[in-house]
């Protein structure tokens, strides 16, 4: 067995933080395991990331380099893992559950022809070795630790925010193995003619570690400018409950919920958002909650670590206040 993987997905020229935090954890399943911890980059020019995977605690890191591998498509990426997945034989397949991971991960799964345990909240080794893993089900009302039959990889998607990265170490240097794929034009089926990207210089709501929310309470999409300030002065960005995108207030890339963004901040602060079930699936794992509405009924009360019952066009504007304040001081 040639050890436990973690596909290294990146941006812009950049491994995106979910890839660190699952090669912290991962690392201690592979001393556990007694086998090496590796990273698996794919794309045209990546070979200069590959120091940085050996700094969160990648031993190897395979570049997978080819022209037609610059931008992701299901279809490249997945044969080129395949094909080296076949050749090495690792255990362990991880994946970040972001969209080109939560993407990939079913295709290479599908064609391997193994289980894959998706959005999972954290990892393990059974007494035997065999990689268990934690799930949430049914919008968060359960969770359940999925087992793994022999059939190798064991493959899973873990959610970003859930576990914490390594120290970065600059002194450790991977073994760095490069790869020519071989992946044919036929191999790529779809062609990626346009990246619309949202948000500007702010980080997605998946990897964001304060979000402050706004849902129907909002009542208009002016109003969204007040969670705006108090996001910028926190340091966050701003998502939106359905309702709200639904009224056309926010675009659809800021929703958070079952089918929305499943999001894992250090901080959720919802603002005139009731905590429908569908909502609560997208950030019911929050590390901190925080819910500003003026029905002390609210369902969000019943999930919130801090609750104020108050009218938030007042709570939200002083909030912001302080915290700016606080800030210069
Ligand atoms: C299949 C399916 C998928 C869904 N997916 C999602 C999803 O991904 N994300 C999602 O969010 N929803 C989703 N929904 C919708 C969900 O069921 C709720 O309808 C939605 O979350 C309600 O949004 P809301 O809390 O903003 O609005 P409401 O439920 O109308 O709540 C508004 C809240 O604002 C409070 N309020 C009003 N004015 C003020 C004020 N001035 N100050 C303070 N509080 C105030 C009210 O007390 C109320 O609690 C889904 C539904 C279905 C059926």
């Amino acid at each position: 067995m040639a050890g436990i993987w973690v596909y290294a997905e990146h941006r812009d020229g950049n491994i995106r933080k979910v890839t660190f935090e699952i090669l912290g954890e991962a690392k201690k399943l592979a001393e556990k395991k007694g086998e090496e911890l590796c990273a698996v980059l794919i794309g045209a020019e990546v070979e200069g990331m590959a120091s940085k995977l050996g700094a969160y605690g990648a031993q190897k890191v395979y570049c997978v380099e080819a022209d037609c591998l610059l931008g992701y498509t299901t279809g490249g990426f997945t044969k080129a893992l395949c094909d080296l997945v076949q050749q090495h034989k690792p255990s362990i397949l991880l994946f970040g559950a972001t969209t080109n991971g939560k993407d990939l991960s079913a295709r290479v799964a599908g064609r391997l022809g193994v289980g894959l345990a998706t959005d999972c909240t954290g990892i393990a080794l059974d007494d035997a070795g065999s990689l268990q893993v934690r799930r949430p089900m049914f919008a968060g009302k359960v969770y359940a630790e999925v087992a793994f039959s022999e059939a190798t990889p064991q493959m899973a998607s873990i959610r970003p925010n859930v576990l914490a990265a390594m120290t970065p170490d600059e002194t450790r240097k991977p073994e760095v193995i490069k790869v020519t794929p071989d992946v044919k034009p036929e191999d790529i089926r779809i062609e990626v003619t346009d990246v619309i990207r949202t948000g500007g210089e702010k980080p997605d709501l998946t990897e964001a570690e304060i979000i402050v929310s706004g849902g129907r309470g909002m009542k208009g999409p002016e109003n969204f400018q007040i969670l705006e300030e108090l996001a910028d002065v926190l340091g966050g960005v701003v998502g939106a409950s359905r309702a709200a995108v639904d009224a056309g207030w926010r675009p659809q890339s800021d929703q958070v919920g079952q089918s929305g963004k499943v999001v894992t901040p250090n901080l959720y602060i919802a603002c005139g958002i009731s905590g429908a079930i569908q909502h609560l699936a997208g950030m019911g794992t929050s590390k901190v909650i925080v819910a500003i509405n003026k029905d002390p009924e609210a369902p969000i009360f019943k999930k919130a670590d801090y609750g104020v019952v108050d009218d938030l066009f007042k709570v939200v504007p002083s909030l912001a206040e302080e915290c700016k304040k606080l800030k210069s001081e």
